[in-house]
């Protein structure tokens, strides 16, 4: 399991967890990332099975390999929003752009563009990129 095998919908509810805390219940994703319980419910069997979530008690957790994971998106948004802001685009074009592609590029590039950047340790909007302190990332529609 990588970010490359990832849709843009698994990443939003990994990204919903990690901003929960790493952990949450059902309602919190719900509110979340605004859609029914049924959805959520399905989806978290989903990502149970790729190893990223478990159930804790009442609550969905990100597992070692799902925060791993996590990490890593947050790590690639930063990259690929900086890359977005250094063509032009303004903070907020780039994060919604950068969200729709940051995972589909393969990680060799991506570092490779990481290091002609500068090797920018936070994003345009301030957040760290090893993900300590959260994510600009957007986790709604
Ligand atoms: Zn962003």
């Amino acid at each position: 399991m990588s970010c490359e095998n990832l849709s843009v919908r698994d990443a939003d509810y990994l990204i919903a967890l990690f901003k929960c805390g790493g952990e949450a219940g059902l309602t919190d994703v719900c509110r979340a990332l605004k859609v029914a319980k049924p959805t959520v419910s399905l989806m978290m069997k989903k990502l149970n099975t790729a190893g990223l979530v478990k159930k804790v008690n009442n609550k969905y957790a990100l597992t070692f390999l799902g925060n791993k994971i996590v990490k890593e998106i947050v790590w690639r948004h930063t990259v690929t929003e900086w890359m977005l802001v250094k063509s032009g685009l303004n903070v907020r074009e780039a994060c919604e752009v950068a969200r729709r592609i940051e995972l589909y590029i393969p990680l060799k590039s991506l570092k490779k563009i990481w290091i002609a950047l500068g090797e920018p340790m936070k994003c345009p909007c301030g957040y760290e990129s090893s993900g300590d302190n959260g994510t600009c990332r957007p986790v709604h529609n």
